[in-house]
């Protein structure tokens, strides 16, 4: 089972793992640790992450971001119908009525639901965890905004599910970055004294979160939650760009917003200034070259002026913090830290405001990016019985207050209930039950539809065909609301026991899950098509990823041959070869940029080998000029070693007097044939030129040494006979008596050589010639 938090944000997201006992947010293919949240279109393949990301103004209209905040919405929401106006692709009605994304792909049009785009972006994340930990992943905690509703809970479900994902739990955003911050703090106060209340404030893109959590020992417990949807770093980008748009129109005649293209280069040149100016207080540039119809623009903007035009954003900051604050009946003295989290929380004038509200220093403990995806790890870690985490005990609070209404044929209207209060903890069981003959419908809602940043309340409906009494059970996950159903079959079971009185009540649990009468809910035959397709786009990318690097594999061995056919192959080749195949590399230079622009894999492989028939034998021959010296040189010093010995044999040295006679005779032939093949094959080798085969190859060389090698190296480093030491003699020395130390240091042998390397005929890295060293 993985481990693997993931944060889906709206404009970036992060993965974090555990590994090596800890965890790890991990780098992508770029050795970046975020990847945007893009997904771009192409005419062969999708583009996901920092790739794609890197097509928003060459392939803008097929490039989508910022689509988090779809998911679970009709086409026709009102949030979806204003966020269209600013995005440069189109958004479509999906079959269903729900919002769908219009791109071409594959030279097709094509409209992709937003779980499905969601889960293109998570097959990349998927594939980022899944290289960090070298193993599949699965099994995840994904974290969604506090303020989701059930509707958008469960597409993100969906969407992990088309990419192979098995979620195990979503996570609140906000809970996540207080499981991150809790879990590994050392000092929180013992479980029976006051808790420990801690502020957590998250300005993202697109979402704006405030939390208060109190911390004990072992435990975090969420006492309330606020936000404001509507308000993160994009809108304070929105500002910029409107007011460029005007200033260009007015000092170029320019109608900016009527060009997609120079639109989003505007976005992205705004969202640069805004980070520079959190940093700078001094007038900043902004220059866009050949921006619309080949004008060069520039303006400029001071951190003062900015938050000016951003005057009715910042005031947006503080309602969240007086919720929180009121929910949670707290007052600012009980609070101990304001912890703030996520990108735009970096603005100045943002940081003031918070600070100021709470007449407090801001704490930046967390890491302000990767906090809620580690989070969602060590949630994983906790949920994994792989794994060993410190006992957490992590309570969430219910965001909106949920109830249940109910009518049967036999009553008249409707009856409802309150079943979770806002703030009520979560997760949470609560048995309801409900005796019922005849059929009637349960409806689970959020009973105060102004607060919601969506349009239905409606959680969802069951109704009910049986006429037996059942009791639901409405169970709350923090991600949502199910239902279950138990069947008490009313009816007697004949009980045959004389002594048996009292009927037994057979009881059957029947799962109940809400009814799909929902029109915003994908189907399972859907969600499996879906999968399927997104198997079969993964394979599309994988082919053209095969495809493009075959391609790249032609034009990387031109552009090689051409620098070195007139470098270090230089003097390997004929010049009329020369010519030739400096030919052939230019024709397929320009193939390249012409019918080989667009061509299959196996065309590319092709070319490939074609070229590389005329230009192996030419490296081959440069290889084997590089090598050869080096090659002769070892077989030369192994005839030196083993002369030497037959020498010091011969002069009846004492290290040797040991070793066989016959034996030595043979050592003494094999060395001098040696040298007579070693001379004659360098003596032809002089003859030839570098532009012919060689007259011996490095491979027959160092076999040649290898040969001899084998030959020899056991007859002279056979071992002395050891000495019998008398006994007495043995009991003066200290320490053991080695033996073997004596005949150990012979040059030559197998395990030591003269210096001390060892020496074997074949080391483990493979075939790597015998080394030895001479004196
Ligand atoms: P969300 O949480 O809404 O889903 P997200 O998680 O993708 O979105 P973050 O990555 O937390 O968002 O924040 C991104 C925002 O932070 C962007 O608007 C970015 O411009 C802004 N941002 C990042 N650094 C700075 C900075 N130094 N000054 C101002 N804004 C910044
Ligand atoms: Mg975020």
């Amino acid at each position: 089972m993985s481990v693997v938090g993931i944060d889906v944000g709206f404009q970036s997201c992060y993965v974090a793992v555990a590994r090596a006992g800890g965890i790890e947010t991990v780098a992508n293919e770029y050795s970046d640790r975020s990847t945007p949240a893009c997904v771009s279109f192409g005419p062969r393949n999708r583009s996901v992450g920092a790739a794609a990301k890197g097509q928003v103004v060459t392939n803008c209209k097929n490039t989508v971001q910022g689509f988090k905040r779809f998911h679970g919405r009709a086409f026709l929401d009102p949030y979806v119908q204003s966020a269209k106006s600013s995005l440069v692709y189109d958004l479509a009605q999906m079959p269903s009525g729900m919002t769908g994304i219009k791109v071409m792909y594959m030279e097709e049009e094509k409209v992709f639901s937003i779980e499905q785009v969601t889960a293109m972006l998570l097959t990349k994340l998927k594939e980022t965890a899944e290289t960090a930990m070298k193993k599949p992943v699965a099994d995840c905690v994904i974290s969604v905004p506090s303020f989701y509703t059930d509707a958008e809970r469960r597409s993100v479900i969906d969407a992990a599910q088309i990419a192979g994902l098995n979620c195990l739990r979503l996570m609140n955003e906000t809970t996540a970055v207080t499981l991150a911050y809790g879990i590994y703090k050392q000092d929180l106060p013992a479980p029976e004294e006051k808790p420990r209340n801690v502020v957590f404030v998250d300005l993202g893109h697109s979402g704006y979160q405030v939390s208060v959590c109190a911390f004990n020992k072992g435990k975090l417990k969420m006492l309330a939650s606020a936000f404001d949807a509507e308000l993160g770093g994009k809108d304070f980008d929105e500002v910029l760009v409107n007011h460029f748009c005007e200033e260009f129109g007015k000092k170029y005649k320019l109608d900016v917003k009527t060009k997609p293209r120079a639109l989003v280069r505007l976005y992205q040149e705004c969202e640069k200034l805004k980070k520079l100016m959190s940093a700078n207080s001094s007038d900043l540039p902004l220059n866009i070259e050949c921006f619309m119809n080949d004008i060069d623009v520039t303006g400029k903007l001071n951190r003062g002026h900015f938050e000016e035009m951003c005057a009715g954003l910042l005031a947006k900051v503080e309602a969240p913090l007086h919720s929180v604050m009121e929910q949670a009946k707290l007052k600012k003295e009980d609070i101990y830290a304001v912890e703030i989290v996520g990108g735009a929380s970096r603005i100045p004038a943002v940081k003031e405001r918070v600070s100021k509200f709470f007449g407090k220093e801001l704490s930046t403990t967390l890491n302000a990016d990767e906090a809620v995806a580690r989070g969602c790890a060590l949630q994983c870690a906790i949920l994994s019985p792989a794994f060993k985490v410190r006992e957490f005990s992590i309570t969430d609070v219910v965001h909106y207050p949920i109830s249940l209404k109910w009518n049967s044929a036999a009553e008249e209207g409707l009856s409802d209930c309150e079943v979770f209060p806002r703030n009520h903890a979560a997760p949470f069981s609560k048995v309801l039950t409900f005796y019922r003959r005849e059929p009637f419908s349960l409806e689970a809602y959020y009973n105060n539809p102004k607060e919601l940043p969506y349009p239905d309340p409606t959680i969802g409906t069951r109704t009910n065909t049986c006429t037996c009494s059942i009791n639901f059970v409405l169970l709350m996950v923090v991600s949502e609301a199910r239902l279950l159903g138990t069947l008490e079959d009313g009816k007697q079971e004949k009980n045959h026991a004389p002594s048996a009185k009292k009927p037994k009540v057979k009881t059957k649990t029947v799962e109940l899950p809400i009814e799909n009468s929902l029109h915003w809910q994908l189907t399972n035959d859907l969600v499996n098509l879906f999968m399927e397709n997104e198997g079969k786009m993964i394979m599309q990318d994988k082919l053209e990823k095969e495809r493009n690097d075959a391609k790249n594999n032609v034009e990387e061995y031109v552009y090689e041959m051409r620098d070195k056919l007139h470098g270090v192959l230089e003097k390997f080749v004929s010049e009329s070869d020369r010519d030739t195949f400096a030919l052939r590399l230019e024709d397929t230079e320009n193939w390249l940029y012409d019918d080989g622009e667009d061509q299959q894999k196996q065309v590319y492989i092709d070319k490939l080998a074609e070229l590389k028939k005329l230009g192996q034998p030419v490296q081959e021959r440069y290889i084997e000029a590089e090598e050869r010296p080096k090659a002769f040189d070892e077989l030369g010093r192994h005839i030196q070693q083993y002369m030497k010995i037959v020498e010091a044999y011969k002069t009846k040295e004492e290290q040797y007097e040991h070793l066989d006679e016959l034996e030595m005779l043979k050592v003494d032939k094999q060395v001098n044939d040696a040298m007579i093949w070693m001379n004659s094959k360098m003596n032809a080798q002089s003859k030839q030129n570098f532009t012919q085969e060689p007259a011996v190859k490095v491979q027959e060389i160092q076999a040649k040494t290898k040969e001899l090698y084998s030959a020899c190296n056991p007859i002279v480093s056979k071992p002395k006979p050891k000495v019998e030491i008398p006994k007495d003699e043995k009991e003066e020395q200290n320490g053991p008596i080695n033996g073997q130390e004596d005949t150990d240091a012979q040059p030559g042998s197998p395990e030591k050589g003269a210096a001390g390397s060892t020496v074997a005929p074949e080391s483990a890295e493979g075939n790597k010639l015998p080394q030895m060293d001479i004196d």
